[in-house]
């Protein structure tokens, strides 16, 4: 099988997305996010971790989450892929109704983005709560185990701090 190759010019950036649902069927969500991305020109898909059941950070009042982490490269820009990721959001039906955590059918998150270390307004990578989300960070292992974080060191050591408390394997 050939490993597509972004059309647009540029260095190939390795790049982790977390995904996220608990509406409209959560894992026909994250399947059609990830064909979304294997279908756009910019993006080469290279693997996705397992699935994930898991507790919500917004309290129990909502239904339980499928979460998944997806290494892909691409020639995007930081600002240009969240651009991209976002669309692919709505395009999945995503409301933003301005209160954090609220159910959502599609949420993709730009985890790493490479090395590179970038705070500006609309954007902070690595995530800012990457190393706290344990529902980010095994799958993120699993997908790379020698995984550096750039400002925090070894994921593998940050993974020791964490349980698994709240995540079911599918
Ligand atoms: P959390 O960020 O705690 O996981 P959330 O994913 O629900 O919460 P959103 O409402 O999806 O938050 O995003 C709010 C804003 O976060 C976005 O409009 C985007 O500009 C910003 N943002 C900052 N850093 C990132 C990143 N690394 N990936 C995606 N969005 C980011
Ligand atoms: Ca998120
Ligand atoms: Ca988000």
């Amino acid at each position: 099988m050939s490993v597509k190759v972004p059309s647009q010019s540029g260095p190939l950036v390795d790049c982790y997305i977390g995904m996220g649902s608990n509406q409209n069927q959560p894992e026909l969500q994250l399947n059609q996010a990830v064909d979304a991305i294997r279908q756009h020109p910019a993006m080469a898909l290279q693997t996705v971790s397992s699935l994930y059941q898991t507790t919500p950070l917004g309290g129990l009042d909502q239904p339980l989450y499928m979460n998944a982490v997806a290494h892909i490269r691409t020639s995007l820009s930081p600002e240009a892929l969240l651009d991209v990721l976002q669309a692919i959001e709505n395009q999945q039906g995503r409301q933003r109704n301005g209160v954090r955590w609220s159910s959502r059918t599609l949420d993709l998150d730009i985890l790493l983005y490479g090395k590179e270390v970038i705070r500006s307004q609309r954007l902070t990578i690595p995530h800012y709560a990457l190393h706290e989300r344990n529902f980010v960070v095994f799958p993120l292992l699993e997908l790379n185990p020698e995984c550096h974080i750039p400002g925090l060191g070894s994921l593998q050591e940050i993974s020791e701090t964490l349980t698994r408390e709240g995540m079911t394997p599918l």
